[in-house]
This record gives structure tokens, sequence and C-alpha cells, in this order.
């Protein structure tokens, strides 16, 4: 039976470490916007205000109309970055059907974009001197930390190629000297998934397709990250075969209790690095 690796214990640690950062920090403030009032993003817009509250980080959160235009939206994010107390925003997906993600993150300022994902933003992090990097790619990196640190030729196969999370994982992991296969949406329709999976020592997955990796596709012993967040049967859960998966593999994410835990974490302490960065420039 491979490890379960709970990131419980280390969610803890990174708490108590937040807590007092945020202590001798400027005050911060985070905005977070969310379009129409989905269930999904409901419930993680409600825990990250809960525990930005717990850390002492004041947190705004902003939901839009399910109708809300593109040009809206641009409008209410210029009203974030011209007003001074506003320290960090993160705009939070899906956006509506048609919607181009690049055209709303542009909208930001770079100095509060604490997701990473302003051009400027996705430039420092492409040259090697990233600023805000994405919080759940510091998460899967945590649990890296945990699992696997040595990345030295280690295959790694990602699943999933967002600007989010699969594109600047390919490049950290890449940097890390890791050999990574990059697959996505058109790699699992040529019906490939299962031959790029097989040789992976590392497979981290973020497609957000429930059960969508099944442990035949595994290799024995592989170490399995998932990061995706479905709905099956009304219940949160991950891309993988959990239970097929933990008999073969050496280590897999459970979710929830895994990558997701770590997240908000991480996307706080942006917000403080944010924070801290505008108190600089005054
Ligand atoms: P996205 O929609 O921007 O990207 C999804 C990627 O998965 C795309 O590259 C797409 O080609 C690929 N994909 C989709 N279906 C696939 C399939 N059947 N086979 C192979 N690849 C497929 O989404 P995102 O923002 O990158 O988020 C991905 C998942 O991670 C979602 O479930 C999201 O909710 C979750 N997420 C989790 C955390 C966390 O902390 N655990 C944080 C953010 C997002």
């Amino acid at each position: 039976m491979g490890r379960v690796i709970e990131t419980k214990h280390t969610h803890d640690v990174l708490k108590s470490d937040l807590v007092r950062k945020v202590k001798s920090a400027p005050p911060c403030v985070l905005a977070s916007v969310a379009i129409g009032d989905q269930f999904s993003s409901g419930v993680y817009l409600a825990s990250q205000e809960r525990l930005a509250r717990e850390i002492g980080i004041e947190y705004r959160r902003i939901v839009l109309g399910k109708d809300t235009s593109l040009s809206a939206l641009r409008e209410a994010l210029d009203a974030l970055n011209r007003d001074e107390k506003v320290t960090g925003i993160c705009v939070h997906k899906p956006f509506p059907p048609g919607w181009k993600e690049e055209e709303v993150f542009a909208a930001l300022d770079p100095r509060k974009d604490v997701e990473g994902m302003t051009p400027w933003n996705l430039g420092k992090l492409f040259s090697g001197e990233p600023v805000f990097l994405s919080p759940t790619v510091r998460s899967v990196l945590k649990v890296l930390s945990l699992v696997s640190p040595d990345l030295y030729g280690k295959k790694v196969t990602l699943i999933g190629f967002s600007t989010l999370i699969g594109k600047p994982l390919a490049l950290l992991l890449g940097r890390r000297m890791a050999t990574v296969t990059i697959t996505h949406i058109a790699t699992h329709e040529r019906g490939d998934l299962p031959r790029f999976l097989q040789n992976a020592e590392i497979v981290i997955s973020a497609a957000g397709v429930p059960e969508l990796v099944k442990a035949d596709w595994i290799r024995p012993e592989a170490v399995v990250i998932d990061v995706g967040t479905g709905r099956k049967d009304g219940k949160l859960c991950g891309d993988v075969e959990f239970e097929r998966i933990q008999a073969k593999a050496s280590a897999v994410t459970p979710v929830p209790g895994g990558v997701g835990k770590l997240t908000p974490l991480f996307l706080l302490d942006n917000a403080v690095t944010a924070a801290r960065r505008t108190k600089q420039e005054k």
C-alpha cells in the first residue's frame, strides 16, 4: 500500500509561520473577485475568507453577477488596482464561456497579482525570477519536497497545461532538471494518456476530470499528485482513481486533504508579499 500524503501537519506549520509574518507586515487587504454565484467557487471563497480572518488578513469578497461583461469586469479590476487600501487581488475561474482568461488577467496591476497571472509576472517566471508564483504551483512544489525532493533526471508527466498550473510547473520542474512530459485534452482524446503515464516516476494531474487517471496506467511505485478538484455524486473529488492507485503507487495525495489544503495558505502568503512590496515602493 502506498503512502497517502496528508498535508494537515504541513498546513498547520505554514499557518503558524504566516500568522507570525502577518503580525510584522503592513496592513494587507486581499480582494477576491468571482463571476456568478457558482457553488464551487462559493465554497472555495468562503474557506479562503475564513482562513484570512484567522490569520489577520482583511478579505474582501466581490461576487459579480453571472451576466457581467468582460469590460465591466475589467473596469471593476481597474477600480481595485487604483484603490490604495487594496494590496492584493485574485480573480477566480471559471469565467463565462467565450472569455479569454488572458484578457482578464492583463487588466490586473502586476504588483497586486497574487496568483502570478499577469503578462509581467509570467515574464518574470519565464526569465527565472518569479515574483508571484501561482499558489497552486507552490502547493505542488511543497508536496514534492516532502516525497521526492531530488528531481534530477526524474521522469515527470503533467496532465493539464493551463497558465495557472501546468505551464509554470513544466518550466519550474524542467529547470530543476526533471524530464518533463506535458499532456492535455488532446493527448486524452487520441487515447495516448496511458502511454505517457506508464513510464512516469511522478504524475501530476490537474485536469479537473473525476477519476480520469486509472490505476492500470500508472507505473508501480510512482508518486501521484492529484491537483484536480471535480465533483462526483455531489462530493469533491480529484482526477485519479484514489483507492486503486494507492494500492499500486508509492505515494498519492488525497482530495480533499492534499494539495488543495495548502493552496489558500500560499495565496495569503503571496498577499503578504504584495503588501510588503507596495509599502516599500511608497
Ligand atoms: P483549466 O481548465 O484552465 O485547464 C485544464 C487543463 O486540463 C487543460 O490543459 C486541459 O487540456 C486539460 N484537460 C482537460 N480535460 C482533460 C482530459 N480529459 N485529459 C487530459 N487533460 C485534460 O483548469 P485549471 O485552472 O488548470 O485547473 C485544473 C484543475 O485543478 C481543476 O479541477 C481546478 O479546480 C483544480 N485546481 C485545484 C487547485 C488546488 O489547490 N488543488 C487550485 C486551482 C485549481
